[in-house]
């Protein structure tokens, strides 16, 4: 199968993750795939070429992917927009990934001009550059694998699925079931402590919970970080540095680093709770939590 990989508006931190791919390796992945272009892997490949072979219909295109937002001051390919080019492409294709948050939402490039957006998406807004009715040549929208970055395993789930002809269902931002049916709280090795509401005091500390102060979005946040882990061993709320939310279209936020209150409560609830539980349930627990959640796990002046 035939796999093109472009880059829009993009820091090729996708790239950079995908290429760490360890389980499965990056080559098993790759191995029933002939890749025609990626900036990284085929770097001497002549990129204009290959894109005017499919634009011409000279090659089947199977896979495209894009990495990157679109639109605005963009580069140029083949003496076109490069957003013309993937729209022109996506037409072509029989799947169409767009891998990472920047393809997906539009993100950080989004932010600066109106003009910019993902490929199906402009943060909540659907329709981005392919329109909200797109199909590829298979029947299916985008695939969208939000995350600044994404995991490689997500990614190899994808390509690993369509080479086995495997159905790759999809929530209703086009994002695989399958990753992101899970919170980033599931998982997590803090979860006692938010339930008993023990905050953490700072980040990067073994203790506490980071969701009270410190801007935790993982009650209400897609993602597989705390099951599908981060070089086979943690996450960022393992490591004490709070989820920041990179799957969701709302990213990113100001203030990520701290929770927003109102009226004493946490602005955003974890999802489906209500305000009157969360009040209920938090006050009781705070005063009952058990006396060693508040200590150090290891007292290092022993
Ligand atoms: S640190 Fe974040 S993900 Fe972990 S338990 Fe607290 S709120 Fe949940």
């Amino acid at each position: 199968m035939n796999l093109l990989w472009l880059q829009g508006l993009s820091c090729s931190g996708n790239t950079q993750s995908f290429l760490c791919a360890e389980d499965p390796e990056l080559w098993e992945v790759l191995d029933g795939y002939n890749i025609v272009f990626h900036p990284a892997l085929t770097y001497d490949r002549d990129e204009e070429g290959v894109v005017r072979d499919f634009l011409s219909g000279g090659k089947e295109l199977d896979l495209f992917l894009v990495e990157g937002a679109v639109g605005g001051n963009e580069r140029s390919l083949c003496g076109k927009p490069f957003s013309r080019v993937v729209r022109e492409l996506s037409e072509r294709a029989r799947y169409v990934v767009a891998v990472g948050n920047c393809a997906v939402f539009g993100n950080v490039p989004a932010l600066m001009s109106e003009n910019v957006s993902g490929l199906q998406f402009r943060f909540t807004e659907r329709g981005g550059l392919l329109g909200k009715r797109f199909r590829s040549r298979e029947g299916m929208p985008v695939i969208n694998l939000s995350g600044c970055p994404i995991h490689p395993s997500w990614l190899s789930y994808v390509l690993l699925s369509i080479q086995r002809g495997k159905d790759i269902p999809l929530d209703e931002l086009g994002r695989p079931r399958e990753l992101y049916s899970h919170l980033t709280h599931h998982g997590c090795i803090r979860n006692e402590y938010f339930e008993w509401k023990v905050e953490a005091e700072e980040f990067g500390r073994k203790e506490g919970c980071l969701f009270y102060h410190l801007g935790c979005r993982g009650p209400m946040t897609h993602a597989s970080c705390n099951r599908i882990l981060w070089n086979g061993v943690s996450s960022k709320t393992r490591a004490g540095m709070p989820c920041v939310g990179c799957t969701e279209y709302d990213f990113p936020r100001e203030n990520m680093l701290e929770t927003q209150h109102l009226m004493g409560l946490p602005q955003d609830l974890p999802l489906g709770v209500s305000k009157r539980g969360y009040v209920l349930i938090s006050g009781v627990a705070k005063t009952f939590a058990p006396e060693r959640l508040r200590k150090r796990l290891i007292d290092e002046d022993k």
